[in-house]
């Protein structure tokens, strides 16, 4: 065959607009024009395999099915070479010179929907082929057609506007891209830079991919194979790989699915929580793929924000290679596949929980913390979540757990609600004075140790149609005692003047309310928390930190009602000395709010205390 003048060809003007963006743009992420490409490589390898299971002459059929990447950093090049289908003089035009492909279009579509020209676009997109135009002065694209008859050709373009097509000789079948990279970015043709762009985005192509002799995708996408087909230690090792971790994973979970979505997917339980160690918040660690390409290493929008804690892979055919960071927000795909995702982790969990109890227990405590947060976060898996949540309660043993079933299961006929009390321990909050009226009357009461509680109990609000209630809540109906009563009552006329003698000695600014109650077996008062909105427990977190933060704290007082026991020696003394003694009744009255502000851990300014103490003894 004779050399043949090349021939110029015009962009279609679709393209002209794309490259123009493209090579004008500031987009930051140049390295995608590798992955692009040895995408476009793996694709055109598969093709090729798929036309040998029908077809019988294929040219240079003896190839090796592979990807050979070299490089030459002294003249700045780069080197792509695929053995896949290739391409016709026709398909040359139609695939490079126009946009009729995938990607590109997409990018069209949006840049329409958006008005023209937007330098934004150009980073929710990948586009393609042309983003190598990004990094290149000069692309040459020696191509031969899997045909036997087929002929070799050289397009060649800069990327302004034209291309040029020339017949060209000793073609292997393929493609063979020849980038001569811009002077900026003569670092793309070093081994180490290639590399690290391999590792990153082409570590689970199905065919070898060879950098200057050298394979570097070693790693096999397990997640594609069969469970029977994968050994426990390829499991782990995976693992290690993808998370970048050392620890050993707890549990994984692979599964695939064909609707509505096709999906495979790799989900491991890690064994440490670096959140806990102090580490700060972990970054989402489930990295999207489309058929072992990487699209996003650590997606964000994919899953949702509780479950950071999981690693793995999610692979889906259906998904766009070219979607991008930017574009995921609002993919209805990416959606989907979460929300896939997300349910069959939970129902996951609670499988474990059923068939070994003793790790759901191990994950538990070590993650309980993220389903806690999805509970008071996530109102779509709130239900599921909830379910799974585990709590030490006054039925339980030091140590031991019961789910929020576990308690249902034990309520009494006529319990109207599930309650729960909230301090630092079990010791802080047995021996604080809530807990008193519910053990009188065999009620259960979960303890609730860790800040989130608060918002997991409000947000959650009920579980299996019973409401969640603290127990340190004023106006609950606890019914009647075991326990039959101490001793006599103060007759009601004298109660109810004591209780409006003491919301007006005490005053609106510390006490809500004063009332006569039942719930006290032993204590003489008991301060219970009038604000519905927050806990006792919160309340004293929320100080804490204001403390912290050397902020003002007098803007947030508690909201207290003030609960006598009418039974209590003190009380009727304190009735008598009203009437008799004003003055020493007063400090009485002042003392003994204090006192239950105290065992409520509520009290907020103890010398004043000291100094009425003080006076109280001189009086002795
Ligand atoms: P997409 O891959 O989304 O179709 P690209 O811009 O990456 O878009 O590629 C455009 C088209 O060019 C491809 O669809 C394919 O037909 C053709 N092509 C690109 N690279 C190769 C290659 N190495 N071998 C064969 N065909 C290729
Ligand atoms: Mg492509």
């Amino acid at each position: 065959m004779s050399a043949q003048a090349p021939e110029t060809h015009e962009f279609q003007a679709e393209v002209k607009q794309v490259l123009d963006i493209v090579v004008h743009s500031l987009y930051t992420d140049k390295d995608i024009f590798i992955r692009e490409l040895v995408s476009n490589a793996s694709d055109a390898l598969e093709k090729l395999r798929h036309t040998q299971l029908t077809e019988k002459n294929i040219f240079d059929d003896n190839l090796d099915l592979e990807i050979n990447l070299t490089s030459d950093d002294a003249a700045g090049t780069l080197v792509i070479q695929d053995f896949g289908i290739g391409m016709t003089r026709d398909e040359l035009v139609e695939n490079l010179g126009t946009i009729a492909h995938s990607g590109s279009k997409a990018f069209l579509t949006a840049l329409k929907e958006n008005g023209g020209m937007n330098e934004n676009l150009i980073g929710q997109f990948g586009v393609g082929f042309y983003s190598v135009f990004m990094v290149a002065d000069k692309v040459e694209v020696y191509t031969r057609t899997w045909h036997q008859d087929g002929e070799a050709f050289l397009w060649t373009s800069d990327g302004s506007g034209k291309y040029t097509i020339e017949p060209t000789e000793g073609q292997r079948r393929g493609t063979k891209i020849v980038i001569t990279l811009k002077e900026e970015y003569k670092d793309f043709a070093q081994d180490s830079r290639i590399k690290g762009v391999l590792e990153r985005y082409s570590s689970y192509i199905e065919f070898p991919v060879n950098l200057n002799g050298e394979k570097v995708n070693t790693t096999q996408a397990i997640w594609l194979k069969g469970k029977s087909e994968v050994t426990e230690e390829e499991y782990k090792e995976f693992y290690k790989f993808q998370a970048k971790a050392y620890d050993e994973p707890l549990d994984w979970m692979h599964f695939t699915a064909d609707a509505p979505l096709t999906i495979n997917a790799l989900i491991y339980t890690p064994s440490t929580n670096p959140e806990l160690l102090g580490f700060g918040k972990t970054e989402a660690g489930v990295a999207l793929h489309c058929r072992k390409i990487l699209i996003d290493q650590d997606p964000p929008e994919l899953l949702p924000e509780w479950m950071r804690f999981i690693k793995g892979v999610v692979d889906s055919a259906d998904l766009p290679l070219n979607i991008s960071r930017e574009s995921m927000q609002d993919s209805s795909l990416v959606k989907k596949l979460g929300e896939v995702i997300s349910k069959r982790y939970l129902k996951h969990l609670a499988e474990i929980d059923r068939k070994d109890s003793e790790k759901y227990e191990k994950i538990w405590r070590t993650f309980g913390v993220f389903l806690k947060e999805g509970v008071a976060t996530d109102f779509t898996h709130r239900e599921k979540l909830s379910e799974l949540l585990r709590y030490e309660s006054s039925m339980t043993e030091p140590g031991k757990l019961t789910s929020l079933q576990g308690y249902v299961d034990r309520m009494k006929d006529g319990q109207k609600a599930i309650y729960f009390l909230s301090g630092s321990s079990r010791e802080v909050i047995e021996s604080g004075p809530y807990l008193e009226a519910f053990k009188a009357r065999g009620l259960e009461v979960i303890y609730c140790y860790e800040p989130i509680d608060d918002f997991v109990m409000s947000n959650l609000h009920q579980f299996k149609e019973k409401d969640l209630t603290s127990a340190d809540q004023d106006e609950l109906d606890l019914g009647e005692s075991n326990e039959a009563p101490q001793g006599e009552e103060l007759p009601k006329e004298q109660l109810d003047a004591l209780c409006a003698w003491m919301k007006e000695t005490l005053g609106e600014a510390r006490v809500k309310d004063v009332t006569a109650g039942q719930r006290l077996v032993e204590s003489p008062a008991l301060a219970l928390n009038a604000d519905k909105m927050m806990s006792s427990h919160m309340r004293r977190m929320m100080k804490a930190v204001a403390q912290s933060r050397g902020e003002d704290q007098s803007g947030m007082p508690a909201s207290v009602n003030l609960q006598l026991n009418p039974r209590h020696g003190l009380i009727k003394r304190l009735a008598e000395l009203k009437d008799s003694d004003a003055d020493t009744a007063k400090l009485v009255a002042e003392q003994v709010m204090d006192n239950a502000l105290i065992s409520a851990g509520l009290l907020e300014d103890p010398r004043t205390m000291i100094a009425r103490l003080h006076q109280l003894l001189e009086k002795v």
